[in-house]
């Protein structure tokens, strides 16, 4: 981490390393200092860091988080089911007694998890403002693509 200063303003600047900003939103922490809160609440992002102050807000995580939640523990869930069929062959109730409050256990405690290595990533790679004031669009840009024109 190191403090710059950009036309007057003074800023700090973190190292955002991919790696490191996953695993420390992956443990719900800050991946800017890896030791404050990510979240105010189960899955609300703090708007700044309690202990940095970085500014989390930028995130936008949106559908991702529950896709790939749904993703990761498909694949686990699905290859049980089917061990668990081809091997013991139990009936369905069991089936569902078995699995149903598994997945909706492991969904619960993943998905937190994987929205902070999302937030984490988006940090790193600087997207949706997380990079500051210099990778913000800039809104007098003349060489952007004119919106297309509506059928009539
Ligand atoms: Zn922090």
């Amino acid at each position: 981490m190191s403090v710059t200063s950009t036309s007057g303003k003074q800023s700090v600047e973190h190292d955002r390393s991919l790696p490191q900003s996953l695993k420390r939103g992956a443990i719900q922490r800050c991946p800017a200092c890896g030791s404050g809160a990510l979240f105010k609440r189960y899955l609300k992002v703090a708007d700044q860091c309690p202990s940095c102050s970085e500014e989390l807000y930028h995130h936008r995580a949106d559908d991702a988080p529950p896709y790939f939640t749904i993703l990761i523990l498909g694949h686990f869930i699905v290859a049980g089911v089917m061990m668990v069929e081809d091997y013991f062959r139990p009936s369905y109730w069991l089936h569902a007694l078995m699995w149903v409050p598994l997945t909706i256990g492991l969904s619960l405690w993943l998905l937190p998890r994987v929205k902070g290595a999302l937030v984490g990533l988006q940090w790193a790679l600087k997207m949706h403002g997380f990079g500051g004031a210099e990778v913000v669009e800039d809104s007098t840009c003349t060489t952007r693509p004119k919106p297309a024109k509506a059928l009539e």
